[in-house]
């Protein structure tokens, strides 16, 4: 068994660490103070190419690994959890679906425009159907060459910005999973409108915004997949989506580690440095480990997506175990800095917000234990 990174991954991770630290680490506050991110910003990252990161070569894209990307993520998250949303969404489950589901046309239509930095995004959430997706209530009617989708979609991260949108709609007075359909559908579109944007805990440079349809017509030919493969191309894009947000959640656990060793080293009570007290060096050994346990199944499952092998179960233990070991990653880090843990002057206040997302959005811990669940069952059935 080979643990070593080759020598792409580990340029392209240090290229990303490097424009992290450079580009985003000085703004990063700011923007979390300010509820957004400069334009400048995106067009440094357009210019870089994150934008095109995760997509074939073939559509200008860097055709980047999973593991590659994974990397990439994580050291984004380092920095700004919030930056680092808007691509891993725009990446992931705001292209994906058109990557491996969209007919020849839309593949060379919209990927290149993707990949050269026309923002994604995924709208599948909607007012009374979170956990359970399959509960959509938006719809799309088919009228001759042309779908009419009315419905309306929350917490669309990108919803603001984005140039377009994957949404998951259901043919009027059916229920479940079957009957639900999926499309790409521009920005431009008549009757696609954007709504409020959420003022949030966390992840506050990145937008989150209400998109509602009102007699959007659709042209046919944006469907995705078949009539009927909403719900499964939702799941696999957020079979994909997963394993981002395990990088993600490490990218704030590890940041919280560091943060928290560094404290530990300068600040002294009891005539010493804490780091030097047992108790806080079993602290920092706890969230150590488990960041790093949690990594190997991240990798894991990148590895196993980059083989085309099956990786659902993988995906879902990644997300569970990294969101859980970097939100406790991100208390202890908040007591390790005492009460300043609880003031902004130290980022590990901000980290503490933005790691709370990452065991809600694509799919909830309570979620992911159902899916691994399942997965075994089925192992042993
Ligand atoms: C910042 C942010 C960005 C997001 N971005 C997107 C996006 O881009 N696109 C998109 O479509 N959605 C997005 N979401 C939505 C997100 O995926 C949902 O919030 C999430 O799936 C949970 O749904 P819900 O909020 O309706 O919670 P609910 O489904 O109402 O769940 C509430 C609680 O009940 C628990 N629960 C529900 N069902 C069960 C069960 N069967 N067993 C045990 N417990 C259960 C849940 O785990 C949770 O703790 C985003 C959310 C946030 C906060």
């Amino acid at each position: 068994m080979n643990f070593d990174l080759n020598e792409n991954q580990t340029m392209f991770r240090d290229m990303v660490r490097d424009f992290a630290r450079k580009e985003i680490a000085p703004i990063a506050q700011q923007m979390d103070e300010e509820g957004g991110m400069p334009d400048e910003l995106i067009a440094k990252m357009r210019d870089s190419g994150f934008f095109g990161l995760a997509f074939p070569e073939q559509y200008g894209g860097l055709g980047a690994d999973t593991i590659t990307y994974g990397l990439v993520v994580e050291e984004l998250a380092k920095v700004s959890a919030g930056v680092c949303v808007m691509l891993t969404v725009h990446n992931s489950v705001g292209s994906y679906p058109v990557a491996m589901f969209g007919s020849d046309e839309i593949k060379q239509e919209y990927l290149p425009r993707m990949a050269a930095g026309e923002i994604a995004a995924f709208c599948v959430t909607e007012p009374g159907a979170g956990s359970d997706a399959a509960s959509l209530a938006t719809t799309a009617r088919r009228d001759g060459d042309e779908y009419i989708l009315n419905g309306s979609k929350i917490f669309v991260t990108n919803g603001a910005r984005a140039a377009f949108y994957v949404v998951v709609a259901r043919t009027p007075g059916t229920t479940g999973h079957k009957d639900t359909h999926a499309f790409i559908v521009p920005r431009d579109t008549p009757g696609l409108v954007v709504g409020k944007k959420e003022d949030k805990m966390g992840l506050r440079a990145s937008d989150t915004a209400v998109i509602d349809f009102e007699d959007a017509r659709v042209p046919a030919s944006r469907l995705l997949g078949k009539e009927g493969d909403g719900f499964r191309i939702a799941m696999a894009a957020l079979d994909g989506g997963r394993i981002g947000i395990a990088f993600q959640s490490l990218g704030i656990g590890m940041a919280c580690l560091d943060e928290a060793v560094k404290y530990a080293a300068v600040r002294e009570q009891f005539g010493g440095p804490l780091l030097k007290q047992p108790v806080i060096g079993n602290m920092i050994a706890d969230m150590g480990t488990e960041l790093e346990a949690a990594r190997l199944l991240a990798l894991q499952a990148a590895w196993l997506k980059d083989q085309g092998r099956p990786y659902g179960k993988q995906a879902a233990m990644a997300k569970l175990a990294c969101s859980e070991a970097a939100w406790r990653a991100a208390d202890t880090a908040v007591q390790i800095h005492g009460g300043y843990g609880f003031c902004k002057e130290y980022p590990v206040e901000r980290y503490y917000r933005d790691v709370r997302v990452t065991r809600i959005y694509e799919g909830t811990s309570e979620i992911q234990r159902l899916v691994i669940a399942r997965h075994i069952g089925r192992e042993y059935s």
